[in-house]
């Protein structure tokens, strides 16, 4: 009885990445974006801003889906 060996089902964060999240915040957003990465992921919420701290493991339980990668270029239009 062991697991085959196999890739993660979410891949790593990085640093710029939004996610969406199970739960959403009080403030009506579910979004969150990763601001420090290490043995605790630190995320800010994209609809009011507050800032949490959790260890990765938790972390990947609460965390649905990518919504934006970092490292993708994208388009210039950001909008202050
Ligand atoms: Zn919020």
């Amino acid at each position: 009885m062991s697991r085959p060996p196999g890739p993660p089902a979410i891949p790593r964060f990085d640093v710029g990445d939004v996610v969406e999240t199970r739960k959403k915040h009080p403030c009506g957003s579910a979004t969150w974006e990763i601001y420090r990465t290490g043995m605790d992921i630190g995320i800010r919420c994209t609809g009011c801003g507050r800032r949490v701290m959790m260890p990765r493991p938790k972390f990947e339980r609460r965390v649905r889906r990518v919504v934006r990668r970092a490292q993708e270029p994208g388009p210039e239009g950001d909008r202050g």
